[in-house]
């Protein structure tokens, strides 16, 4: 089988395959990397997953990307490993359900991702005998997620950036108490910075011999198992039946996820993307002007505390349009087709608030922040279409790591999940930096010194 290669959303010429679009993370103009042919799963292989377990749903969406780059059995392996836990599939109310995607080992959505990303780059660097360091940035789960999922391996180091005022005190902890070979760096400064930070040092020369590769949304391999769990829900929601979805979104993977999905196959009617108030892309649906939110705003859904996304490169490019990494974008996608896949929605704090509330109240199903927002949005949907029709709306945390808004709306303390059980007694360990360039440069430079 032939691999499908991958192509730069910034138009660089180059195209390279699923391996090397994992290991660099982003094309050398800065652009993102897209599959340039996506790969139709059969409506017949798809009327069977209801039969399958996840991971072997797993194995049939991943797979076309692959090709022959990784071992049929090892592939496997790697997908039994990575997804041994619940996804359960609540149903709220009538055809209305959450997906649960917090049960993994840092209780955020992030861990799809990150566990068979890591996978997949440990098997392609033993083969090859390399080492490299993953640098990225997190506004509040990525950063655990990634850490936890290459924690230990001794030829890879993380270094994860998150700003210092914008992450609960549980999600620092779940990135600080790990040590090892994870090295968190507090940036005074918000996510977006630490996102900027990131990206250059990526096109520094002089930190070349790092072998430096991002674990962030920009990387392919985070977005392909997100295609995944898409499948599963329609799977066990509503086979045979059209599903609408409703992500809540910050960076936009999550949704890429989606739209890869349904591009292969997945019987979706649409996608609500949920925004909280960093409404740059609601706005964007509605005038045909993109504006980045700078500083990006500050919501209780923080993870989702994002003022340009840098997977709309993507969305765009899927949508025949051309963004740049600065959110110019040089040609419009067709919008009507994005109209026609997409409803597009901004949920304020207060909504977002009144949403855990009235679930926990109403139905007795417990949300945090950002998985009510994805609600929310698709109530908002729901209101306005008059459709009434299967939906999953997907739940991104575990309410443990919000505690303080969820006593606040609901007055029940969420309970710790067993993987957080400890968290809060551990020692924490970490640097900061301010969040000039220099400095992260400065911090950079004495991995290449220890290398020597
Ligand atoms: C990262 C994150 C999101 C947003 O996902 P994107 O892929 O960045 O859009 C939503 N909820 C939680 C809990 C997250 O950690």
């Amino acid at each position: 089988m032939s691999a499908i290669k991958f192509f730069s959303t910034n138009g660089h010429p180059e195209r390279v395959d699923f391996r090397q679009a994992l290991l660099v993370g982003q094309a050398p103009d800065k652009g993102l990397y897209m599959p340039e042919e996506i790969p139709q799963l059969s409506q017949e292989l798809i009327r069977q997953f209801p039969k399958m377990t996840y991971p072997q749903i797993a194995y049939e969406v991943v797979k076309p990307y692959l090709g022959d780059l990784v071992d049929d059995s090892a592939l496997r392996a790697m997908l039994d490993d990575a997804y041994n836990f619940e996804v359960p599939v609540q149903r709220v109310y009538d055809e209305k359900y959450v997906m649960r995607l917090d049960r993994g080992p840092t209780c955020s959505f992030k861990d799809f991702a990150a566990r068979l990303m890591a996978r997949l780059i440990q098997y392609f660097l033993k083969a090859e005998g390399k080492s490299i360091l993953i640098l990225t940035a997190t506004s509040g789960d990525t950063g655990s997620a990634v850490a936890h999922a290459f924690y230990g391996l001794d030829n890879v180091k993380v270094v994860v950036l998150f700003p210092e005022k914008e992450v609960t005190e549980r999600q620092r902890r779940q990135m600080t108490t790990l040590g090892k070979n994870v090295f968190p760096l507090a940036v005074e400064g918000k996510f977006d910075d630490c996102q900027a930070l990131v990206k250059q040092a990526f096109v520094d020369q002089q930190l070349a011999s790092l072998c430096l590769s991002s674990a962030n949304s920009i990387n392919i391999g985070r977005l392909l198992p997100q295609a995944v769990y898409y499948f599963y829900a329609w799977s066990r929601a509503a086979p045979a039946r059209k599903v609408v979805f409703s992500v809540p979104s910050g960076n936009f993977g999550d949704l890429m996820g989606g739209l890869l999905a349904f591009r292969m196959g997945l019987l979706a009617k649409r996608f609500v993307v949920a925004t909280n108030e960093n409404d740059e892309f609601p706005r964007f649906m509605k005038t045909g002007t993109y504006e980045p939110i700078r500083p990006s705003k500050n919501c209780i859904s923080n993870a989702m505390n994002v003022g340009h996304p840098s997977n709309l490169a993507r969305l765009f490019a899927l949508y025949g349009g051309r963004m740049d990494e600065t959110g110019i974008v040089s040609r419009m996608p067709d919008m009507q087709a994005m109209n026609r896949d997409l409803y597009a929605v901004s949920v304020t704090d207060e909504e977002t608030r009144r949403t855990i509330r009235e679930a926990y109240s109403r139905h007795k199903v417990l949300l945090e922040p950002h998985g009510a927002v994805g609600f929310s949005g698709l109530l908002r949907y729901l209101e306005e279409s008059g459709e009434d029709c299967p939906c999953v709306s997907l739940e991104t945390a575990d309410p443990a790591k919000f505690p303080d808004e969820i006593v606040r709306a609901t007055g029940i303390n969420p309970p710790l999940p067993p993987a957080m059980a400890r968290l809060d007694e551990l020692d924490e360990v970490y640097e900061k930096i301010d969040g000039r360039y220099d400095s992260l440069k400065g911090y950079l430079k004495r991995f290449v010194q220890a290398k020597v």
